[in-house]
């Protein structure tokens, strides 16, 4: 008999349900869909022809590594479709067998657990457009609630932690980024900044031998920020505009290496490069700058809430400061490092058609990004590696990557 169990999640996931046909950049495209072995062995008994004849051809098992839930996956067709998705952008295989017969990823997604000291938490991505469009445009902010789930209902788990190995102060420091971000009697930027000035001194105390302090550390910045004592700090940080646009540019430009599957970001991605004079040789950053700061002041004031909705998401969704980076500041910079190029590639994309940018356009913008960057191991760590040898866990280069006006 199925009981039922807590779990945390963002209150809008209360209201969510994927719209199938009607989505505008459907999961079943781009991604490889990978199966798991349960799937997989059931794939192998089913007698419809229809059926059998997509699975006897798209279906593969993985050759290198094989686990349990990434045992075999479904090959994309030639135009980067699910071979079982039809014209009607509808699946194929749950029409004729059930929600029972998706594998567990297309069963789950955008959905992801996490589990923290045994309590399970779901999160969501915004590489679904449904998803991005309830998380991102609500002007209140994101809240969390604890709700009851099926204790049998199938999950897709990312990170399972033991909070006690990995700080004594895991909750302390959680709740003060998540809480920080959210403070709005700061502009996003000057959060971003607190939390850079934050995390390269607790980085300092655990370096000392004294990450016991990290809890009254956490208690002297939260009251500080309560003060609005950081905004006089936050505006002496430098501001380095050449710098960050040729930093930024090359950490875009690198994203050509690989091929790039989503279309939504294909066009957007191009747009901002021509827009921008990123395809050039010779990229000269002067002569955008004026149009890059007046964005960035739109952006400020209009579209603040949608920005720190991305970074909150973000954060909940990947434990943030916890992913597993070597120390706090490594893992501030991944996600600074997103927020500044999801700006750069916005600045792009509206500079092409300023009259037609607005909300939606900007979510399409973080939503392509998401899918085709969150999910890109080896360019993550193209941008990992890029970042690190620039030096940019510093205050000083975070605050130039951050500050664009
Ligand atoms: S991306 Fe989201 S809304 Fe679109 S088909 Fe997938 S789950 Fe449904």
């Amino acid at each position: 008999m199925s009981g039922k169990r807590s779990i945390l999640i963002p209150e809008y996931m209360q209201t969510f349900a994927c719209i199938g046909g009607d989505c505008e950049d459907t999961c079943c495209s781009a991604f490889q869909i990978d199966l798991d072995k349960r799937t997989f062995d059931l794939y192998k008994k089913i007698e419809d022809p229809d059926l059998r004849f997509i699975i006897s051809r798209s279906v593969k098992q993985f050759t290198d590594i094989q686990t349990d839930n990434k045992y075999a996956f479904i090959e994309k067709q030639s135009d980067n479709r699910c071979a079982f998705l039809t014209s009607e952008n509808l699946c194929k295989m749950q029409q004729l067998k059930g929600t029972d017969a998706l594998g567990l990823i297309c069963h789950t997604y955008p959905r992801l657990v996490n589990v923290v000291d045994g309590t399970p938490e779901q999160s969501a991505s915004i590489s679904c457009p449904e998803v991005a469009r309830l998380a991102l445009l609500n002007k209140e902010g994101i809240r969390f609630v604890e709700t009851e789930i099926d204790a049998d209902e199938r999950h897709n788990y990312g990170f399972d932690i033991d909070t006690s190995k990995k700080s004594s102060a895991f909750w302390e420091v959680r709740l003060f980024s998540l809480n920080t971000l959210q403070d709005r009697q700061y502009t996003v930027v000057e959060r971003l900044l607190i939390l850079a000035m934050y995390f390269q001194k607790a980085d300092e105390t655990v370096q000392a031998g004294q990450a016991d302090s990290i809890p009254s550390l956490t208690e002297k910045y939260d009251h500080l920020c309560q003060t609005g004592a950081f905004q006089s700090l936050v505006q002496k940080l430098p501001i380095n505009l050449e710098w960050k646009y040729s930093l930024l540019a090359k950490l875009l430009l690198g994203r050509e290496n690989f091929p790039i599957a989503n279309q939504r970001f294909h066009e957007r991605f191009y747009k901002a490069i021509d827009a921008l004079g990123l395809n050039g040789h010779s990229y000269e950053s002067q002569p955008y700058i004026t149009e890059l700061t007046k964005w960035e002041t739109i952006f400020t004031e209009k579209y603040e809430y949608i920005f720190e909705n991305y970074l909150v998401n973000q954060a909940f969704r990947t434990l943030f400061p916890f992913r597993g980076y070597s120390n706090f500041s490594e893992e501030f910079m991944m996600l600074a490092i997103h927020y500044a190029a999801i700006r750069l590639l916005a600045t792009g994309v509206a500079c092409t058609a300023p009259n037609q940018f607005d909300e939606h356009e900007l979510l399409s913008c973080m939503q392509s990004y998401s899918k085709e960057i969150d999910h890109h191991a080896v360019y993550l760590k193209y941008m990992f590696d890029t970042l690190k040898l620039n030096d940019c866990t510093s205050t000083a280069k975070l605050s130039a990557i951050l500050k664009g006006i």
